[in-house]
């Protein structure tokens, strides 16, 4: 599904990306984690197109995306990408389904289509009775699902997220992954998560250890 080689990124003088390697198969979930600093939520948006790689390439299938033009990546993302943020920046004058639909409408697809499928998504993550409501009004458990089901309704190939969980309590934290575990199982949903949850990590399919810019093992 996903296959980065050679990855390499610098801010000035710090190279703080030195030759990274990783693929990702399609309904793997996979955790990041490694100390503050090693590069994980750099990696992440370089893997998720929001940033680009000074060296090496980034396969999605057989779509090479590392060289595509601003506007045709600004497309690929929109349509084949899911982020999820550790604040989930819903827009706050907007109900949850509103949020949900969203980037599904700005990428063009029909209004009755998008809202059937946001309103699908939000009943498997249990909000079907939150659906009108606005973010504030929810809980921080219930404001990340649906920053999960935004992520997700434009059937993107690859979820990202960074730290999605750190804004949670514990008992919250293991119901996001245990949903994460439950998208893979019913959708076939592939994930890349950062995070440094030791718990949640052991949850994923498998675990990526990195240090200092580059992947341990
Ligand atoms: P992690 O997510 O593992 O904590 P990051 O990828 O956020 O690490 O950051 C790795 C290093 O790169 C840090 O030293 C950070 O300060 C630096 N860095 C990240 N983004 C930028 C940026 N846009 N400009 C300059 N330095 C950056
Ligand atoms: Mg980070």
């Amino acid at each position: 599904m996903l296959r980065a080689r050679s990855i390499t990124k610098s801010f000035g003088n710090l190279t703080v990306l030195k030759g990274v390697d990783l693929e990702v198969k399609t309904a793997e979930i996979v955790s990041i984690v490694g100390s503050s600093g090693a590069g994980k939520s750099t990696l992440l948006h370089i893997l998720g197109t929001l940033d680009r790689p000074d060296g090496g390439e980034i396969f999605f299938g057989t779509t090479r995306v590392d060289r595509l033009r601003t506007k045709a990546l600004a497309h690929f993302r929109n349509r084949h990408i899911g982020f999820v943020f550790q604040f989930h920046h819903l827009l706050p004058e907007f109900s949850a389904l509103e949020n949900v639909c969203i980037p599904g409408w700005l990428a063009g697809k029909r209004k009755k289509e998008v809202e059937g499928r946001a309103l699908e998504l939000l009943g498997t993550l249990g909000l079907s009775d939150r659906t009108d409501s606005k973010p504030h009004t929810l809980s921080g458990g219930e404001q990340q699902r649906v920053a999960v089901a935004r992520a997700l309704i434009n059937q993107p190939a690859v979820v990202f997220a960074d730290e999605p969980t750190g804004n949670l309590d514990s008992v919250h934290a293991r119901e996001l992954h245990a949903l994460f575990l439950q998208l893979r199982d019913q959708f076939r949903q592939t994930f890349v998560i950062v995070t440094h949850n030791e718990e949640l990590a052991q949850m994923s399919d498998r675990i990526v250890h990195m240090k200092d810019g580059v992947v341990l093992s």
